[in-house]
């Protein structure tokens, strides 16, 4: 995991970074591949949301002299864990040897709850939460980046390399909302939270899109024929025991989370 979940614009009048890796070790990395390829001030650290493996090396970025854009609700993404607890957990995944001068780097300079412009050398750099219902997208607190003069998008994990973006700490139905947000966009090109930049922006977004809408009319029919949460989920293969981001567990994890929602909805509980 070098830079798959980050990346940085280099605007003449100083570098914006988008999200800062896993880990203070990574964070250095990351710095160090900023001055390899400019001497300007990193001025701002954007973070796309706040789960672990995208902000846990900003504490070295914020050294290194950004202020911090992020959404205000830092809670999300720890969901009922404290933040010391998630950063114990984080570090059993990481590694000790990689969280060496970690602290909490994630609450707001400048907080963006709708959106926000930067205007830095000549470079328009608009930051929004492009989801404001309830339920959150990926969570309750993701922000886009997008260049306008470039049409460059950075998705956060609204967008991951093969479309099955996690929705457990948001939802499908936000999910899909902020994906017609996206696509709205028309990026040229867009960046994802995690793995390759796609070849064509509007192919991730609909791949992503349809997974999620065949996903919440599978949960749906379950829901609708009484069948439990169990017998639904008994569709799906496994999930891969401690590995709770492969493919088999964040589609595991996604069925729980939106046969819950649609539920709900189907109850009537949801607006
Ligand atoms: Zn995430």
């Amino acid at each position: 995991m070098t830079l798959v979940v980050t990346s940085s614009c280099v605007t003449g009048d100083g570098v914006v970074v988008i999200d800062a890796l896993a880990s203070p070790a990574q964070g250095e990395r990351l710095v160090r591949v900023i001055r390899s390829v400019t001497r300007e001030p990193i001025r701002w650290l954007v973070l796309t949301h706040h789960h672990p493996d995208h902000h846990f090396g900003a504490v070295v970025l914020r050294r290194a002299g950004a202020r911090v854009i992020a959404h205000p609700d830092v809670s999300t993404g720890v969901d009922e864990q404290s933040r010391e607890a998630a950063e114990s957990a984080w570090t059993l995944v990481v590694g000790k040897e990689q969280m060496v001068g970690f602290a909490y780097a994630d609450a707001p300079d400048r907080a963006v709850v709708t959106a926000d412009t930067l205007r830095l050398g000549g470079q328009t750099i608009v930051i929004a939460h492009p989801w404001r219902g309830p339920g959150g997208a990926h969570t309750a607190a993701d922000l886009i980046v997008w260049l306008p003069l470039e049409r460059v998008l950075f998705a956060g994990d609204l967008l991951i390399e093969d479309g099955v973006t996690m929705v457990v700490d948001g939802s499908g139905k936000g999910l899909l909302a902020a994906l017609d947000t996206l696509a709205a966009l028309a990026p040229r090109i867009a960046v994802p939270g995690h793995g390759a930049i796609p070849a064509d922006p509007q192919v991730l977004i609909g791949r992503t899109r349809d997974y999620m809408l065949r996903l919440r009319a599978a949960m749906r029919a379950a829901v609708e024929r009484n069948r439990s949460l169990n017998r639904a989920l008994d569709s799906l293969p496994p999930a891969d025991e401690g590995r709770p981001v492969s493919l088999r567990s964040r589609e595991r994890r996604n069925a729980n989370r939106v046969y819950l929602e649609v539920e709900r909805e189907l109850m009537g509980l949801e607006p």
